[in-house]
């Protein structure tokens, strides 16, 4: 069953729209429960059931029978959300005969619900004549079926409609909707999708068009060449190492590689104007197929050696860097996983927006994305992503809208909302120059979050008093190895230098989690529960203490330095740390460099750190919070994880409660707290942490003229009593909703959806 299962699953995965993937659950339904009839139905947009697709009732009766909230067995299903398994079912009071199907011979009925992020999309039937209920083991493989599909159906609709839009003539069975990711940097963008796909990866290549078919074809020989040549040099280098028979499976490779029905499909499908990545990837999937469906063992067996071809050849497809022209003005860059260094891999002038289908707002890309005021949705599970390369698309980073090729009333509405964003960006470029002070006067210092040396100048003109984080780990991501002390120096010069008079937090190596490096590699179950941080660099003091003598060294005569250490969890970890700084320190100045004993302050991110502020904040210059990882430790949600994403909000009660234990305990000790995580940056966060007396917030350039204006426009006064009607509140969703109602009523929404 698991075998069917699967296979079933990646078939709908693979359908190329809804109506492919519906009839394939159909038939291999009916015919591996061994019923009468199987049939899907959807919801539509007026909350009514059609029947989609069957296999046993009339095929005339698809797309005409509809059922009304309240109507018959399968919005029954579907209201009480879950399975009804009848033995005669035109006994029961809600069944309803719809003449169309001829479903008056079947008793028996069997009902799931389709259930997508919680919500009834669909039901799922099996009818048999026999006036018998469906045994356990039937009602269990069909919600495994359901809850399987739910996903893929959700996907192949998306799918579906974006083939419609190329058909404009056909009937659009399903209303144009957005695909709903999560907000990931704010801001909207318009331009035309570029599928960035990881390398080798048969499955993830997108469909493209090209224009030039012959320079298409020379790419795919050439490609085709380089792979036949380097099995001709495996061959000959295991030619006396091979018994015969095994030795000529190369023979039969370089046979595979030059017949028809490969490599003649992948020059025809080029032909029709596919680029050849797409076509060889389509080619070898249907090969796949062909050889899944093959009873004999061996020669099942025999795609991995058609994959294995495939992805050589894909590996020498690929090895042609991306030029200038791959990346159009306004790409939109889309990737099942968007990464640091796709971000890298495109021009800065051209890209505009970034969609990701995994990750979520706190991922490291789209702390990246912010940095570089690129509007972004993440975890949009629902993207087609192979699909929609060179479309154009809508990226909504406020709301986490993406629209496909949207339709001409959606698209005018954009543009209208894009001119308002230039619009309120240019009104708050005016806030650079004026004080970060409340209306009755009380001062929130403004520092801003970086680790790129690529946008210190929109940093050092934004009126920031200081940059609040330097992530250090940035500059280790995009080498090969470790940068050495004087490499590390530099790197930190140019940042303490952009801000010579003003303070600039430099925060020691926090890898491990998500953010890894590729020449130090860390394999483990649970990263964000392991070695990350501090507990990395304190367990290699080498490590630490050249990043410790660079960041001295880059300090001199600027004296500008403060050090920040990450993931701080025991008190033992804050003194061992405090000790190599001193031990840093103290070989300097017998090197006889002239130096000042920089600050030093501890994040505040694990839940430990909350309850023990105190000892923490006595034997430190600062504290700073970081909500990111407060709130993912706090509240048990992976902050990476889209599924789980309608559960991480840092203004969660609990958050708010820990964010003022800390605050409390710091000030017993007079040090100062800020907050560098992303809940710096939102607006709509801004008023309550006015209002619980953090010193200064930390955030991505683009966030801080937004931060200013809603300090600019507050009292100290209203802001607390704003926190007190919020602290009894005891969920997220009310406490977003009471702040975000603030802003609109002070004008000021345009900061938190798109337009003024
Ligand atoms: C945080 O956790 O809030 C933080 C600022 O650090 P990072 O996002 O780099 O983990
Ligand atoms: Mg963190």
């Amino acid at each position: 069953m698991l075998e069917t299962l699967k296979r079933l699953v990646q078939e709908v995965n693979q359908a190329r729209n809804l109506e492919q993937a519906l009839t394939i659950i159909v038939s291999q339904v009916k015919s591996v429960m061994g019923v009468d009839v199987c049939s899907v139905y959807l919801k539509n947009a007026n909350d009514q059931y059609v029947l989609m697709a069957t296999d046993g009732l009339q095929d005339k009766a698809v797309g005409k029978v509809v059922l009304k909230t309240g109507q018959g067995l399968v919005s029954l299903v579907a209201s009480r959300a879950e399975p009804i398994n009848l033995k005669q079912a035109p006994a029961h009071p809600n069944y309803k005969y719809f003449k169309i199907t001829g479903e008056e011979h079947y008793n028996a009925f069997l009902g799931v619900p389709i259930i997508h992020h919680r919500n009834v999309v669909g039901v799922l039937i099996i009818q048999a004549s026999k006036a018998q209920r469906f045994d356990e083991e039937a009602e269990t493989f069909l919600i495994t079926v359901a809850a399987q599909l739910a996903g893929a159906i959700a996907h192949a609709e998306v799918s579906g409609e974006v083939d419609e839009l190329n058909t404009p003539t056909k009937k659009r069975v399903i209303d144009s909707r957005p695909i709903i990711g999560l907000p990931g940097a704010s801001g909207v963008a318009m331009g035309k999708a570029r599928v960035v796909y990881p390398l080798a990866d048969l499955d993830a290549v997108p469909e493209r068009k090209i224009e030039n078919i012959p320079e298409e074809l020379e790419k795919f020989e050439k490609a085709l060449s380089a792979v036949k040549q380097e099995l001709r040099i495996m061959s000959k280098r295991l030619e006396d190492k091979l018994p015969v028979q095994d030795h000529a499976l190369f023979d039969a490779y370089l046979l595979m590689l030059e017949s028809d029905s490969l490599s003649g499909s992948i020059r025809k499908r080029i032909e029709a104007g596919s680029w050849a990545a797409g076509a060889l990837s389509e080619t070898i999937q249907e090969h796949e197929k062909v050889f899944n469906e093959m009873e004999d063992s061996y020669l099942r067996e025999r795609v991995d050696d058609i994959r294995d071809l495939g992805r050589r050849i894909l590996m020498h497809l690929q090895q042609d860097a991306p030029t200038e022209t791959d990346f159009p003005p306004n790409t939109i860059l889309v990737s099942e996983e968007v990464t640091p260094s796709m971000l890298a891999d495109i021009p800065v002038d051209k890209i505009t927006g970034v969609i990701s289908v995994r990750g979520s707002r706190t991922s490291h890309v789209a702390i990246l994305a912010r940095a570089l005021g690129l509007p972004t949705v993440m975890g949009a599970s629902d993207l087609p992503v192979r699909r929609i390369d060179g479309r154009e698309v809508i990226v909504d980073g406020y709301s986490g809208r993406v629209y496909v090729s949207p339709a001409e009333t959606i698209r005018k509405e954009y543009k209208q909302l894009l001119t308002q964003e230039i619009e309120l960006s240019e009104e708050l470029q005016g806030m650079n120059e004026l004080p970060s002070v409340t209306l009755d006067g009380e001062k929130i210092h403004l520092y801003v979050n970086t680790g790129l040396l690529a946008d210190m100048s929109p940093t050092q003109t934004s009126g920031a008093e200081g940059i609040g984080l330097y992530r250090t780990e940035f500059p280790f991501m995009i080498r090969q190895r470790f940068p050495g002390e004087d490499e590390q120096r530099l790197i930190y010069r140019q940042v303490l230098e952009a801000f010579a008079t003003k303070p600039v937090v430099l925060r020691t190596l926090d890898v491990g989690g998500d953010k890894a490096l590729p020449y130090f590699p860390i394999e483990e179950e649970n990263p964000f529960l392991g070695w990350r941080g501090i507990r990395i660099t304190l367990d290699h003091p080498e490590i630490f203490l050249v990043q410790i003598r660079a960041m001295l060294r880059a300090s001199i005569g600027l004296n500008n330095l403060n050090i920040l250490l990450p993931m701080i969890s025991e008190v033992s970890e804050l003194t061992d740390s405090l000790a190599l700084i001193h031990q840093a320190y103290e070989e300097l100045l017998e090197e006889g460099e002239e130096l000042l004993m920089p600050k030093v302050g501890v994040m505040i991110e694990v839940p430990a750190a909350v309850y023990q502020a105190g000892s923490l904040a006595r034997r430190v210059d600062f504290l700073s919070i970081g909500t990111n990882d407060l709130t993912q430790y706090l509240l048990a949600v992976d902050r990476n994880n889209a599924r789980v994403a309608d559960l991480y909000d840092s203004l969660h009660p609990s958050v708010i409660r820990a964010m003022l234990q800390v605050v409390e305990s710091a000030r017993v000790h007079n040090t100062p707290v800020s907050v560098c995580g992303e809940m710096a940056g939102d607006p709509v966060a801004a008023i309550a942490l006015v209002a619980m007396g953090i010193d200064s917030l930390s955030m991505s350039v683009a966030s801080l003229p937004k931060v200013k204006w809603v300090i600019r426009n507050l009292t100290r006064e209203r802001a607390n009593e704003i926190l007190s009607e919020v602290l009894i509140m005891e969920d997220a969703h009310s406490i977003r909703a009471h702040l975000s109602e603030q802003l609109e009523q002070a004008g000021m929404g345009g900061l938190i959806r798109a337009g003024k």
